[in-house]
Parts: C-alpha cells; sequence; structure tokens
C-alpha cells in the first residue's frame, strides 16, 4: 500500500488503475501493427476508445458485407474509455438544461435515446463469457450547498412537468442516508437510470468483439495524417491504407479538426483510487451499486470498485490551451488530484486514513451545449464524434449508432437526432476560449468551494462565474 502524506493524491499520470486492471486480467494476447506498405478497406476507423470501437462493431453488425480495419495509435482502451468513472448515465439528470437549449420534445427524444443506449450496453456487457462489472444500480445525486438545493428542485420541477416525474426523484436528508451516508449531504435526487462498469474491461471486451466480427484491429499505429480524396489515404508509419470512408473516433485530439474546433475546448479530469477498505460499505452505509456525485458544475463524484475500493474523480482539472494537448494539465495535475481526494476526506470522514492506490487524469472535450455531436464533412467520406463533455460512457454508445448510421447514409431514430442535426454553437476564438475559460474556471471554483463552507465567493469570483451568462455562452452557466 503506497503511504502517501494524507492530504496528497498519489502522483498522478496517464494509466488509469482500471486498464492495469483489465490488462492484467485479460489472457496474454499480442496486438498486431498495421503491415508495411498499402492496404485497403471500405471503412477506416481511427481511434481504439468506445466511440471507435462501437461505431466498428456496429458498422459490421448492420453491413458484414464492408470491410472495416482500425487503427489505435497505444492500445484499444488505453484512452479516456478506459481511465473514467465507469459512471453509465443518460440525460434524464439534464432536462431542465436540455429543455433551455432545445425544447421540451428534443430533450425529450434525447433522454429517451440515453435509454435505449442504456439498454444495448446492458445486452452487450450481460452477454455470456463477459466480465465488465456491470452493475445496475441507478444514480444519486447528493445536494451540499443552497445553489445545489436549487438546482436539484428544478431538475425535479422539469421531470413532473414534462410528464416523467418517476426518472428524477427528491430525496430527503433520510432517505439519502438510506442509501449512502456523508455529513455533508443535506438531501439529493435518485435517478432511477444508471449504471456502473469497469471502463476498461469494456473497452477491451469492446476490442475482442470486434475482432469476433471480423474488423481489422490494428494497434500501436498512429494515424499519422490523411487525405480525404476518393479513395481517402490514412498514413500511418509504415504505409497507408486507402479507404472510402473514414471515421474520426480520436476524442481529444479533435479539438484540432477544422471543421469542429470551434466548438469543442479541452479540459481534464482527474480520479483517485483507493486500496481495499475493510468494512467500507459498512461505514459508508453504502450497499447498492449506484453512482454518486454531488450538484456542483465541477463535479465530484464517486463509485466503489468491488465492495471494498473507493474511486473518487474531480471534474475539475485545468484547460489546455487550444489544440495542445498539454500532459502536464491532463494527466499529471497534483492540484487536481489533491481536489478528489479533498472531496473523500470532506464527504466521508467516517472512513478515517485512506490508502490509496492510485490516481489518473485525462482530457475530456467539452462542447457548448454538453452534449455530444456527429457530423460528417470531407465531401461525405469522413465522419466524426466529439464533445462528450465528460459524459462519454452511455453517449458513445449513442454514438456507435450515429456514426455507423452516418457511414451507412441510413436515417433513423439516431441520424435524424438533435445528436446528428443540431447546430453547434461556437466557442469565443482564441486566446479568447482558453484564457476567458481559466478565468471561469477559477471563478466558479473559488465560489464552489466557498458555498460548500456555508460562504459565498468574492465579488470578483462571482463577476467571473457570472460571465458566460453575460455573453450568452451556455458551457460555464451554473
Ligand atoms: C478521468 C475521467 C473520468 C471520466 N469519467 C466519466 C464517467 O464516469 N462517466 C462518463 O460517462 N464519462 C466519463 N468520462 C468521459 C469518457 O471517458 C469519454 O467521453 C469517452 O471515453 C470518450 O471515448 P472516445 O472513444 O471518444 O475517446 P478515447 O477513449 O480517448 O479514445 C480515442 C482513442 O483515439 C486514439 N487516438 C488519438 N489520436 C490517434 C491517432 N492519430 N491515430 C490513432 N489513434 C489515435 C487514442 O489513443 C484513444 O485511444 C471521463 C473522462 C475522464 C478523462
Amino acid at each position: 500500500m503506497s503511504q502517501v502524506p494524507a492530504e496528497q493524491a498519489p502522483a498522478p499520470d496517464g494509466m488509469s488503475w482500471w486498464f492495469q486492471e483489465a490488462i492484467a486480467a485479460e489472457a496474454p494476447s499480442s496486438a498486431t501493427t498495421a503491415p508495411a506498405g498499402q492496404s485497403r478497406a471500405d471503412v477506416v476507423v481511427v481511434g481504439g476508445g468506445f466511440t471507435g470501437l462501437w461505431t466498428a462493431l456496429r458498422l459490421r453488425e448492420r453491413a458484414p458485407h464492408l470491410s472495416v480495419t482500425l487503427i489505435e495509435g497505444g492500445l484499444c482502451g488505453s484512452g479516456a474509455s478506459g481511465k473514467n468513472g465507469g459512471k453509465v448515465h443518460g440525460y434524464w439528470g439534464s432536462l431542465a438544461t436540455m429543455v433551455a437549449n432545445f425544447g421540451p420534445d428534443k430533450a425529450l427524444e434525447i433522454a429517451r435515446l440515453g435509454t435505449k443506449a442504456q439498454d444495448m450496453m446492458r445486452n452487450f456487457a450481460n452477454a455470456p463469457g463477459r466480465d465488465v462489472w456491470w452493475r445496475e444500480g441507478g444514480n444519486l445525486r447528493a445536494i451540499t450547498t443552497d445553489l445545489q438545493e436549487t438546482k436539484a428542485q428544478a431538475a425535479v420541477a422539469m421531470a413532473k412537468e414534462l410528464g416523467v416525474p418517476d426518472s428524477v426523484v427528491a430525496l430527503s436528508r433520510e432517505e439519502l442516508a438510506c442509501h449512502v451516508r456523508s455529513p455533508v449531504f443535506r438531501g439529493g435526487l435518485a435517478l432511477p437510470e444508471g449504471a456502473n462498469v469497469q471502463p476498461a474491461r469494456l473497452a477491451r471486451a469492446l476490442r475482442s468483439a470486434c475482432l469476433d466480427a471480423g474488423v481489422v484491429v490494428w494497434e500501436n499505429t498512429p494515424m499519422t495524417g490523411f487525405d480525404e480524396g476518393s479513395p481517402c489515404r490514412v498514413r500511418h508509419a509504415r504505409g497507408e491504407i486507402l479507404c472510402d470512408q473514414v471515421v474520426l473516433a480520436t476524442n481529444i485530439a479533435l479539438v484540432g479538426h477544422p471543421r469542429v474546433a470551434r466548438s469543442l475546448a479541452l479540459f481534464s479530469s482527474y480520479a483517485v483510487m483507493t486500496e481495499p477498505m475493510e468494512d467500507m460499505v459498512e461505514r459508508l452505509g453504502w450497499h447498492a451499486d449506484q453512482g454518486l456525485a454531488d450538484l456542483r458544475m465541477f463535479v465530484h463524484y464517486f463509485r466503489k470498485a468491488g465492495q471494498d475500493r473507493l474511486l473518487m474523480g474531480s471534474g475539475s482539472g485545468p484547460i489546455a490551451f487550444g489544440a495542445q494537448v498539454d500532459s502536464r494539465l491532463l494527466t499529471h495535475d497534483q492540484l487536481a488530484a489533491d481536489r478528489a481526494l479533498a472531496a473523500i476526506r470532506r464527504f466521508f470522514p467516517q472512513l478515517g486514513r485512506i490508502g490509496l492506490a492510485k490516481s489518473w487524469g485525462g482530457g475530456i472535450d467539452i462542447s457548448p451545449d454538453r452534449l455530444p455531436f456527429f457530423v460528417t464533412t470531407g465531401g461525405g467520406r469522413v465522419h466524426l464524434g466529439a464533445g462528450y463533455s465528460g459524459h462519454g460512457v452511455n453517449a458513445t454508445r449513442i454514438g456507435g449508432e450515429c456514426l455507423s448510421g452516418l457511414v451507412l447514409g441510413v436515417k433513423d431514430d439516431w441520424t435524424q437526432s438533435p445528436f446528428c442535426t443540431r447546430r453547434v454553437a461556437r466557442f469565443p476564438a482564441e486566446p479568447f476560449r482558453t484564457w476567458g475559460g481559466r478565468v471561469v474556471r477559477s471563478a466558479i471554483l473559488g465560489c464552489e468551494d466557498a458555498e460548500e463552507h456555508g460562504q459565498r465567493g468574492t465579488t470578483l469570483q462571482r463577476a467571473g462565474a457570472a460571465l458566460p451568462k453575460i455573453l450568452g455562452i451556455k458551457v460555464g452557466t451554473r
């Protein structure tokens, strides 16, 4: 067990506890890299995270006559898909924001597609021979400040108004304590839809399913460039692949893609995993497998890993400049990892001294309305999906349907949905996007920290936190 100082998380890096666990549990297999020279496929998918893997798998299932090659720069699942909290949730908890952005009908349509995505994930996760730690216990949101109380009331009221009162249910302090105990929880919300998964195991299981379905998977094969012509040419260090269509599923790398660059900002998120703790379940009173988060904008989230480890995450990592995938900010920011650790101490003091196994960070791609989008560009030959905004586990399943549908040119509930058809807003141009974002982030963090102690942020912090609303920008609006 690592004996780190009580208030400091282990130095974070880019490799998650989940990914190490998944690779250790896997039967030894060697990753195949692309062969030298020229090869050919009908469709090339670039990126072996959830987006690319679901898309490649669905393409082979929907159109078995197509040859599909997936190339991944590292190992499948080594990106955000193998690092996240593994908290699976759709959009019922975001109804109020979505109604404000798109109106009630579209908000309901989006939330129902999230439900369909979870149904499809369940089918995959529970198939014989798979062990991806799928646990379906719903999600809890805890209220810890006055502002969060107001947010929670708005969420419940909106669900009632839309005729779906069971999707978001108010919990009193006592009711929440029946699920999980914390001295700072004032009450909360129960969202019956939601699950937990071991994310890296899910990614590796998807890789196996792709191979079984006839997808050619080449790992340790970064795309070094591509031409959108006909045929498209996807280049890698040892050669190139000619193809009719390309799916770019490279997540944060898309922040540099000209078609979507102005609609994405690059933040980061950090997580800390404890060592096993005896009696953890009893000490927390947390017997079922719900996901848990507070209602901050820079959210603190928790989940159990098995019955004796706790993962806590903090979506409050730094903002990178433009498309610069800066590893110091995205994977090595000690302050962000420490914030995750501080959250566990504040929320669950009854745990006492905690041994910490690992901490890690990763980039998240934020869209202006915090929903992902899936678009076709490059003369109809290039498709891409991005903007998961830190909520990609369920949404990448949506991505698999949308992107495979766009490649196949079908009109269905997915390709006709707001995920593929809405006009996505743009962030201010650089340097205002990053520098403005940093000012607002620091102001909101200051306000949220003060509110947790029953105080208000300073005048400057409150002014900074109000900037997005004043400028009509939806992201960063509390
Ligand atoms: C710390 C953290 C916690 C999170 N927690 C949650 C959560 O609890 N719930 C939730 O819903 N979401 C969460 N998310 C977000 C979620 O993980 C992502 O939205 C989702 O995994 C995105 O999947 P993806 O396939 O698009 O991206 P990735 O998994 O990042 O996959 C993209 C892949 O593309 C590869 N790639 C990039 N460039 C190239 C290239 N040139 N050539 C070849 N390959 C390339 C990368 O190596 C990578 O494997 C979290 C994210 C982080 C970082």
